[in-house]
């Protein structure tokens, strides 16, 4: 196929993407850490700065947290603790601060611990994203975050930078849009697994012009390779939307029970999935309204309500044309667990079949996973 190559430059870039911020931090270049959504990339970029994903998505480092945090934790919280404590995210080591959020509970405790490690700023989330004095609240956590980089890397962010990112980062969202269209297609054109791949690794390029370049090539490529040759996925393989907790490298291997037992992943609504490219940021008047009108429908679980989650759940249903969703959710996550409820009634009432499964980043739950997924698939 013409565009296998651009793929595995994706996930080269990926591999490399720590070599890349060691060669930007050499060159002067200050990094900013961050572990959520939330985090406003457009503020962090407009000072100058680097944002960089720190890694959270691992077994191997869970028995240090351990060693500090309770066992009954996620997985994604022990994880990024345990990354950071045993000193083997490269990013977190290259980070000249770290911005958390006060999303679900474990994380923001385990945050405020990382600031024995680096200079760590938390911004403090609403909880409510429709009441009336949420946006007021958000909004001056917003200014409260720019004057903090500003005083922790001397420098000035004025709104015109600020401006500039967000229009960089609306044409990200619309090239990442585009990619993610072509699951709408019957059958698609790529897997789930690889689709996921490109995103994923799209969050280590700091290059964003290039990023952007290279993704609408990709679209382009394959969907000229489509025309030509058509999929390789077969038109009866089922459409499965995955939802939930964010996927990590070690719970991707579920993506993959998926389509190696007859479905295929053309739709994931997760944290830097669809739902984060869905919606753009306004680029005209105050951009601090703008980025507080943005993040605060991010349809997190960490919202109540969570409506927004809900509406987008239900539309995909129908613009991806599903037939079964599945809801993964990582153990101990109690927002995301608890909201499953409210998501299987939103699937059902479409008429489509759930299937909720919870894991860790062990590997020894993926005998049971694999029949459970393999049973619903095969009822669809
Ligand atoms: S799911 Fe919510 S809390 Fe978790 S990383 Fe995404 S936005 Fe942050
Ligand atoms: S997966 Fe759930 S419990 Fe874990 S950090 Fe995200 S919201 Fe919190």
């Amino acid at each position: 196929m013409d565009f296998t190559q651009l793929l595995n430059e994706f996930a080269e870039a990926r591999e490399n993407g720590f070599i890349t911020t060691k060669e930007l931090k050499d060159q002067g270049k200050k990094v900013i850490g961050v572990y959520c959504g939330f985090a406003p990339w457009e503020i962090i970029t407009a000072s100058g700065a680097m944002a960089a994903w720190l890694c959270g998505m691992s077994a191997e480092t869970i028995p240090y947290a351990e060693k500090h945090l309770p066992a009954n934790l996620c997985p994604l919280i022990k994880s990024s603790y345990g990354f950071a404590v045993a000193d083997k995210c490269p990013y977190f080591y290259f980070s000249d601060m770290l911005i958390g959020e006060t999303t679900c509970d474990g994380k923001k405790k385990m945050y405020e611990f990382l600031s024995d490690f680096k200079p760590m700023h938390i911004m403090h989330l609403p909880q409510n994203p429709n009441a009336p004095n949420s946006f007021k609240y958000y909004r001056s956590e917003m200014v409260k975050l720019k004057e903090v980089i500003e005083k922790q890397l001397d420098v000035e962010i004025t709104d015109e930078d600020i401006r500039d990112r967000i229009k960089i980062r609306n044409r990200e969202r619309k090239a990442l849009r585009s990619f993610y269209e072509i699951g709408k297609l019957s059958p698609p054109p790529i897997r789930g697994f690889d689709l996921r791949r490109v995103i994923q690794a799209t969050l280590f390029i700091s290059d964003k012009e290039k990023e952007i370049e290279r993704i609408e090539k990709l679209t382009r490529d394959i969907m000229e390779d489509y025309e030509k040759n058509g999929s390789q996925v077969p038109l009866s393989a089922k459409r499965i939307l995955v939802t939930g907790s964010p996927l990590g490298d070690a719970t991707e291997n579920i993506i993959k029970i998926i389509e190696e037992n007859g479905g295929v992943v053309v739709c994931f609504e997760m944290c830097s999935s669809i739902k984060d490219k869905e919606e753009q940021v306004r680029e005209d008047g105050d951009p601090f309204d703008a980025l507080t009108e943005r993040y605060l429908k991010s349809g997190c679980a960490c919202m109540s309500p969570n409506n927004h989650r809900m509406n987008m759940i239900s539309d995909y249903i129908d613009e991806y044309k599903i037939d079964g969703v599945i809801d993964i959710t990582l153990q101990s996550c109690h927002t995301y667990n608890m909201e499953g409820d409210r998501v299987k009634h939103t699937v059902n009432e479409k008429g489509k079949p759930y299937l909720h499964l919870e894991t860790d980043y062990s590997q020894e739950t993926i005998g049971q996973l694999t029949t459970r997924i393999s049973a619903f698939i095969e009822m669809l």
